[in-house]
């Protein structure tokens, strides 16, 4: 039998905590349950790649909250439970252990799984993977100063594994398959600097490069390139990006282009059934486009208008999207999403030192920023651009002149 008032939220990570903490702020008084197939309380991911991939960091920091938060709140977490099937009509799902729970509403929140490599080799002994805490102890075991790892990557998971293993003494190697790390999300100004910063702390790169296959090889693992080249690694770490999970989605015959549809309250189009997170295909309303983020920002966020609406109090879902990156002393914050770019503009040395801004413009509208060791320019551009405003590109690449003059008084009419 349906119970009237039982939100069930599948997935217990940034998304699916902060859905279940805002369902109670915005007074949602029925049952809350998160089922989660991870074996703790929600915690935080974005560490697992910095300050957690260091042997002997301590795991207790990860926690989003308290255990006391969710008993105080009344929220119920099933760990190490997965939720194999949904039944719409009847309003339940069923979960791995044999268990059926009916809802009245139902928040996926299952976020994204890492893109696994598919070649010879790649489920030897010393291929990791970097998404939940099972990989960073898996990590760990292989971590031992003066051994040489190779990521699989140039993307900000494998850069900033890259950093965390450098610091810890091990030798770094980078495969990367495009023409330059970070491709797909920053201009090549950015890319460039990495490189450069990456190198001076004795991370090397093979960039165009194709693997062909692993091979065992003792203790080591071979790593066997294309074009004839031969590393030897004590640790492997694949970051070639993530895929959402959409399975329960499609079972429920809903649309995922690239992660489950939803409209601007995070509903799919499955009654009383929303979507949350790093799992959702959105339209962002400040850029006019259609996507799927992967960033803190969004997960936390697009749960606050899942709850709220669930709570009678719609608010459509419209937020500038950001993000950020440690890697050594580097603090990358961006604002904003560069995509569509036709011009950079750099504020700052990019060839030396370790401090710049990069400013992405589409014609006459500022898209983004990237803010590396500039937290005024990021917080400046980060407000301004959900205001809707634009910047003269000639007064921002005059370090002289303050961040806030830099700015247009008026919205832009794209906006
Ligand atoms: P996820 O975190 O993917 O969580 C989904 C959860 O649902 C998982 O625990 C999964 O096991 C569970 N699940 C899936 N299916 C089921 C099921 N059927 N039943 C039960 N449970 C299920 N973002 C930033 O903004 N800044 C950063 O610096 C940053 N660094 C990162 C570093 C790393 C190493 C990683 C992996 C990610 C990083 N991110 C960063 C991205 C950020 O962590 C994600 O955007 C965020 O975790 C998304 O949250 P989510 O709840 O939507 O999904």
């Amino acid at each position: 039998m349906s119970n009237p008032s039982h939100c069930i939220i599948v997935g217990g990570s940034h998304a699916g905590a902060q859905a279940a903490a805002s369902l109670r702020q915005e007074g949602f008084a029925g049952a809350i349950t998160i089922i989660s197939s991870e074996r703790t309380l929600p915690y935080h991911r974005p560490p697992l790649s910095k300050a957690s991939l260091c042997v002997g960091a301590c795991d207790q920091d990860l926690f989003i909250r308290p255990s006391e938060f969710y008993a105080k709140q009344a929220i119920e977490v099933r760990t190490a439970t997965r939720v194999t099937a949904i039944d719409a009509q009847r309003r339940s799902v069923q979960c791995d252990n044999g268990e059926q729970l009916f809802y009245s509403h139902l928040i996926l929140a299952t976020g994204a799984d890492v893109r696994r490599l598919i070649l010879p080799g790649a489920e030897l002994p010393a291929v990791c993977y970097l998404r939940d805490r099972e990989d960073v102890l898996k990590i760990r075991t292989f971590i031992r100063p003066g051994g040489h790892a190779v990521i699989i990557g140039g993307g900000y998971i494998g850069l900033e594994t890259a950093a965390s293993l450098r610091k810890q003494g091990m030798y770094v190697t980078v495969i990367e398959a495009q023409s330059r790390i970070l491709q797909r999300v920053t201009a090549a100004e950015v890319s460039a600097f990495y490189m450069r910063v990456h190198r001076e702390e004795g991370v090397e790169f093979l960039l165009d490069a194709s693997i062909e296959c692993l091979n065992a090889e003792g203790e080591q693992t071979a790593v066997q390139l294309a074009d004839g080249q031969r590393l030897l690694a004590d640790l492997i770490v694949v970051g070639i990006g993530v895929l959402p999970n959409v399975e329960l989605a499609r079972q429920l015959g809903l649309d995922c282009p690239n992660g489950i549809a939803v409209d601007e309250h995070a509903r799919t189009a499955c009654e009383n059934v929303y979507a949350v997170g790093d799992c959702t295909y959105h339209h962002n309303p400040i850029y006019n486009t259609s996507l799927r983020l992967e960033s803190v920002q969004n997960a936390t966020d697009q749960a606050r208008v899942a709850a709220q609406d669930i709570c009678g109090k719609p608010t459509a879902y419209k937020v500038l999207p950001w993000f950020w990156s440690d890697q050594y002393d580097l603090k990358l914050q961006i604002a904003g999403l560069s995509n569509g770019y036709d011009r950079v503009v750099l504020r700052g040395d990019s060839l030396q030192g370790r401090s710049f801004s990069a400013f992405y413009f589409c014609g006459a509208r500022l898209l983004a920023v990237d803010a590396i060791n500039r937290p005024k320019e990021f917080t400046f551009t980060k407000r301004f651009l959900a205001e809707g405003r634009s910047a003269d590109p000639s007064l921002l690449a005059d370090e002289s002149i303050d961040i806030q003059n830099c700015f247009t008084q008026e919205a832009s009419s794209c906006h």
